[in-house]
């Protein structure tokens, strides 16, 4: 096998792994080999570390473990954030030192340099707002006014206190075991965003996903009319036809072209796959989104319906 297509599988597979390690609990992905590797990445190869950690280095060793674990799961921290800076960081990086001697191109103007450096800029900028701002935080001042907003259905929400922050619960709310506090309208907890997503920030949020999913079509798009535009300016397929006597036709000329561009521009399209894959999660995650948007639901609440409804039957003898 040529050393071009290693690199591809090599990609690809890079490419399944990330996708499973952050995506795997999606939806979309139950009982696909997504999931399976997922729940081998974050659990079982986990657990076998755990017992070799036990096995080497006694109690103590546990003890260490847990004692991150806890730090890492269950308490609030940057480590997602700064994994998300640093994938968005270095595939920006790869790009433009990949590609950025082709722009202005054939094909594409030499704005695109610092059009695609706003759009960076823009998808940070949105991630900071949502990482950052208040989530609908219920405090002693406010619950009056949730509980007013939103009234109790007596079916998933009915009228209590939490226990932890000693004041009335407003229908919708939750409160985060993580963060600490009760949030309005609650939708889940983002680990990526080290933030709540409730009331006040689902905007943001909405907003971070569609524009990055933007991003990675722009990238997709931007990257396939350099390599375009390289094609046209080397004239490959005049070489191709002309002196190695290739038939003119897309079914002669394809495999060869194809050989050319991995062998010559194999980081701009493994950036390319890269991207396609994350657009498509995006799209997916957007759209489920989307659709509690419109039919006014939370994620919290999706979860609590399905199990009352397993638990009506698990009652009735199911
Ligand atoms: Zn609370
Ligand atoms: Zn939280």
């Amino acid at each position: 096998m040529d050393v071009q297509w290693l690199l591809v599988c090599h990609g690809l597979l890079t490419a399944l792994v990330l996708v499973s390690f952050f995506c795997g609990q999606w939806p979309i992905f139950q009982g696909t080999c997504v999931q399976r590797i997922h729940f081998f990445i974050t659990f079982a190869a986990y657990d076998y570390f755990r017992r070799f950690i036990h096995f080497a280095c006694g109690s103590r060793g546990s003890n260490a473990m847990l004692s991150v674990e806890y730090y890492c799961c269950d308490r609030p921290n940057p480590i997602l954030q700064l994994i998300y800076l640093l994938i968005i960081g270095t595939t920006y990086y790869f790009i433009a030192k990949s590609s950025f001697g082709y722009i202005p191109g054939y094909y594409l103007n030499g704005v695109h340099r610092y059009t695609s450096f706003l759009a960076v800029g823009v998808g940070i900028l949105l991630f900071l707002l949502t990482s950052f701002s208040d989530p609908g935080t219920v405090s002693s001042a406010n619950v009056s006014q949730y509980i007013s907003a939103y009234p109790y259905d007596n079916i998933i929400f009915s009228e209590k206190e939490c226990s932890t922050c000693k004041i009335p619960k407003p229908a919708r709310s939750k409160h985060c075991s993580i963060c600490n506090r009760c949030v309005a309208r609650f939708d889940h907890h983002c680990g990526w965003m080290n933030n709540c997503i409730g009331e006040k920030n689902t905007g943001y949020f909405m907003a971070f996903i569609l524009w990055h999913f933007l991003i990675c079509i722009y990238g997709v798009v931007a990257l396939t009319l350099v390599l375009a535009g390289r094609l046209k300016e080397l004239k490959v397929i005049y070489i191709l036809t002309t002196y190695y006597g290739i038939e003119n036709s897309f079914r002669s000329l394809a495999p060869h072209v194809v050989q050319w561009l991995l062998s010559a521009y194999n980081t701009p399209i493994l950036i390319m796959m890269f991207l396609a894959i994350i657009s498509l999660l995006l799209a997916g995650f957007f759209t489920y989104h989307a659709k509690l948007c419109v039919t006014n639901t939370t994620t919290n609440e999706m979860a609590a319906a399905a199990e009352g409804g397993w638990r009506r039957f698990e009652a009735s003898g199911g």
